[in-house]
C-alpha cells in the first residue's frame, strides 16, 4: 500500500520547517528521505505517524485519508510501525516481552522467530542492556516488524550502530524489509546509508524536496550540483563562462568537457567525478597538498590560485614540488547555473 504525501506544509511557530511537499513512497519500496540536519525529515516522518499534527495538505495511504488537517489519528491508531535511532526498547522488558509487546494475545509466542529473523536467535530472555548497540537497533527492528504493520517509518535507524556493523545491518534490514513487503520510509543525513538501502530518494534541502528519483536516475540526471554530489568522488567547484570554455580555478576547461549544453549562465556550478580529472604538470599554478595512495590510484588534493581545492583521483605519478592544472575528461562535467 503506497503511502502518499500531498501538498504538506509544516511550520513551528515561526519556523518554517516543511513547503509544499509532494511524494508517493511507492507499495513495498524503500524510500528514503535524505539531506542535512534541519532540513525537515523528522517533521515529515513525524506527520506520517501521527506525532504531529497535520497542518496544510494531507497523508494517504492507498485510497484512504491517513491525516489532514481535520483528522490525525493517534499513531497507534495507524497502520504504521516506528524505529527511531536509539531502538527505544523498554529497559525493564527482556527482548521477547520487548517484542511481544505491539502483538496481539494470540501472536505473543511469535516473539522468539521475529528475533531470529533479525539474527538474535536464543536471546528473547535477555534485557536490553545486556545487548550491543547494534543488536539493540535489531531488537527494535523485530519490535516494529512483528506486527506485521503496512508501512514502517524509520528515523536516522542505524546511527548509534557502529560503523562497521551499521553496512552490514542495513544491508540485511534491506533484505529483510523486502521480504515483508512492507512500504518503508527512511530517515537519514547519510548519502552512502540512502544509496545502499533505498528504491526510491527523496533529496531535501530547506524543507524542500529537491529532486525524488531511483539512485540511478538521480545519478543519470541530477537535478541540481548537490544532488550529484551525493555520490562518492562527486564534488562541487565554481566556474565562470570565458571566451572558449569555462574559466575554474585549476585551470581553462574546454567545452568538449561537457555532458551536455552550458546552461545560459555567467557563472556555474560544475559537478565533477574524481575519477575523471587528470592532472597537467604544466607549471600553471595548483599545488600539491596531499597524495594519498589508495591501491591502484592515488587520490591527490590540489589548491588552485584563490584556494579553492579539487580532488583528484589518478593512476599517474604526482610530483609535489611541481605545480599543475586540472583537466577534465570529455563529456564527465555537468554545469548548473550558480544559484
Ligand atoms: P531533520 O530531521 O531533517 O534534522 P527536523 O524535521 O527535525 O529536521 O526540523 C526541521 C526544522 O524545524 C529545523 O529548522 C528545526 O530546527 C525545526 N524544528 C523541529 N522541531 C521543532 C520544534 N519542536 N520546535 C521548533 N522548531 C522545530
Ligand atoms: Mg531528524
Amino acid at each position: 500500500m503506497s503511502l502518499e504525501f500531498r501538498h504538506i506544509a509544516h511550520a513551528y511557530g515561526e519556523v518554517r520547517a516543511l513547503e509544499d511537499i509532494s511524494f508517493t513512497a511507492p507499495a513495498g519500496e524503500i524510500t528514503c528521505l535524505l539531506g542535512a540536519s534541519g532540513c525537515g525529515k523528522s517533521t515529515l516522518l513525524g506527520l506520517a505517524a501521527g506525532l504531529l499534527r497535520v497542518q496544510q495538505g494531507e497523508v494517504t495511504l492507498g485510497d484512504e485519508v491517513l491525516a489532514d488537517a481535520q483528522r490525525s489519528p493517534p499513531p497507534e491508531a495507524r497502520p504504521v510501525g516506528l524505529v527511531f535511532q536509539d531502538g527505544a526498547l523498554f529497559p525493564h522488558m527482556t527482548l521477547a516481552a520487548n517484542v511481544a509487546f505491539g502483538l496481539p494475545k494470540a501472536r505473543r509466542g511469535e516473539a522468539d522467530s521475529w528475533l531470529a529473523k533479525v539474527g538474535l536467535a536464543g536471546m528473547g530472555a535477555r534485557y536490553p542492556h545486556e545487548l550491543s548497540g547494534g543488536q539493540q537497533q535489531r531488537a527494535a527492528l523485530a519490535r516494529a516488524m512483528a506486527p506485521e504493520p503496512r508501512v514502517l517509518l524509520m528515523d536516522e535507524p542505524f546511527a548509534s550502530v557502529d560503523i562497521v556493523l551499521r553496512r552490514k545491518l542495513r544491508r540485511e534490514c534491506r533484505i529483510l524489509l523486502r521480504e515483508a513487503g512492507a512500504t518503508v520510509v527512511l530517515v537519514t543525513h547519510d548519502p552512502a546509508e540512502a544509496l545502499d538501502i533505498a528504491d526510491r530518494i527523496a533529496v531535501m534541502e530547506g524543507g524542500r524536496i529537491i529532486q525524488f528519483g531511483t539512485p540511478q536516475e538521480l545519478h543519470h540526471a541530477p537535478a541540481t550540483a548537490s544532488v550529484g554530489a551525493i555520490f562518492s568522488g562527486a564534488q562541487i567547484i565554481s566556474g565562470t563562462r570565458g571566451a572558449e570554455g569555462l574559466d575554474t580555478p585549476f585551470g581553462l576547461w574546454p567545452l568538449e568537457s561537457l555532458i551536455g549544453a552550458l546552461p545560459d549562465a555567467p557563472a556555474f556550478d560544475l559537478l565533477v567525478q574524481a575519477d575523471g580529472l587528470v592532472p597537467v604538470a604544466d607549471g600553471r599554478g595548483c599545488s600539491v597538498r596531499d597524495v594519498h595512495p589508495m591501491g591502484p590510484r592515488d587520490r591527490v588534493l590540489l589548491q588552485g590560485a584563490d584556494g579553492a581545492a579539487i580532488t583528484v583521483e589518478t593512476a599517474l605519478p604526482v610530483d609535489p614540488d611541481k605545480t599543475y592544472s586540472v583537466l577534465p575528461d570529455p563529456n564527465s562535467v555537468r554545469a548548473f547555473a550558480r544559484s
